[in-house]
């Protein structure tokens, strides 16, 4: 839904102002009345709000746009809510952007879903509607509907939210994940498991010289002059949940190729790759919140790798590795002291609400 629970500042006669430094989220916040709406308008709206979301109607209404939609939903559990680099609002705006521009499309409107629990401090709603805005702003993208519901103390963790992306795709425009081609080079923007790592030590209290900052940041702005080099894209994809190695393996099943990756050429923080070797665990399985890998014809991988180095997101982009045919799609990878290994997906779940 959204419309008239999301539109601008509705006069409702409503005199108890919205407490943003000591008040909490009660239960009425989710009832649609009057408490409701003044959430919505001293809150959302004011910091979210535009001429689409001020239709204030069960729908909104978009213009048509060029091209064919691209559309992306994901929910965000990420725990902590605040993390050293950013917090759960960027985050819902960043991981759904990127979905979008990863397909090669302009992300243009988002919509949110929120769940509250109870209790849970105003002066915190705040800060991540406001990095949710600021996130927005940056990626050129708009909120065009939205909801909020409470649920009991207790029956959620502060807050959870769904966003959908809603993109234009131009013409001429194909990446997929089942294009690759065996001869083709693999590409990746800059350091991997910056996000998971950044989040598991919160988690773990590991502190280092350097300190661990999640990479989140939309993505739409690599994309845009990646596609505007000319350079044969096959894939573009955001290794997220399940980092490198499953992203990997993702596409080497759709496209029955195999990929053979170098370790050397793969860029990890000195802090990443620390961190990792404390928890034990591998930086190509930790998630990433702003980087993307791409695919592209091996004859203009120099052509991309320069494009995206000149992008402020893509400085310490490499090419790091190539698509060979292999009917099992196996993913394998050259170590730094010369020997092979596969690298596999994770089994189990070992890093929960990393996202
Ligand atoms: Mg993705």
């Amino acid at each position: 839904m959204s419309g008239p629970e999301m539109k601008s500042p509705v006069k409702t006669g409503y005199a108890r102002p919205l407490d943003l430094k000591q008040g909490r989220v009660d239960l009425s916040h989710g009832g649609g009345g009057r408490a409701m709406t003044q959430l919505i308008s001293d809150l959302f709206a004011r910091h979210l709000g535009n001429e689409y979301l001020a239709q204030g109607n069960d729908g909104t209404c978009l213009p048509q746009g060029n091209g064919r939609l691209v559309v992306s939903t994901d929910s965000h559990v990420v725990s902590p809510l605040f993390f050293p680099g950013g917090d759960i609002g960027g985050l819902s705006v960043h991981g759904t952007v990127n979905d979008v521009a990863v397909m090669g499309a302009t992300p243009l409107y988002l919509t949110a879903g929120f769940i509250l629990e109870e209790g849970f401090p105003l002066s915190d709603l705040a800060r991540i509607v406001m990095s949710m805005a600021r996130a927005a702003n940056e990626a050129g993208v708009k909120l065009v509907a939205g909801d909020t519901k409470v649920v009991e103390h207790g029956k959620g963790d502060g807050v959870f939210i769904t966003t959908t992306g809603i993109g234009f795709l131009p013409d001429g425009v194909h990446l997929s994940g089942d294009l690759a081609r065996p001869g083709d080079a693999l590409l990746v923007s800059g350091s991997l498991g910056d996000h998971g790592m950044a989040i598991m030590s919160k988690r773990e209290n590991l502190s280092f010289d350097a300190p661990i900052l999640s990479d989140t940041a939309s993505l739409n702005g690599l994309t845009a002059a990646m596609l505007a080099s000319g350079a044969a894209i096959r894939v573009m994809r955001d290794p997220t949940r399940g980092g490198l190695a499953a992203t990997i393996n993702e596409i080497a099943r759709q496209s029955g190729v195999g990929v053979h990756l170098e370790e050397a050429a793969i860029p990890v923080k000195p802090e990443v790759e620390a961190a990792c070797e404390l928890l034990g665990l591998d930086p190509l399985n930790i998630a990433n919140e702003g980087k993307l890998i791409a695919i592209c014809a091996a004859e203009d991988a120099d052509k991309l790798l320069a494009a995206m180095r000149a992008h402020p997101q893509g400085r310490q982009s490499a090419i790091i590795g190539k698509v060979v045919a292999d009917s099992n799609g196996f993913v394998q990878m050259k170590t730094r002291f010369g020997g092979r290994r596969m690298v596999d997906w994770l089994s189990g779940e070992q890093l929960p609400r990393i996202c």
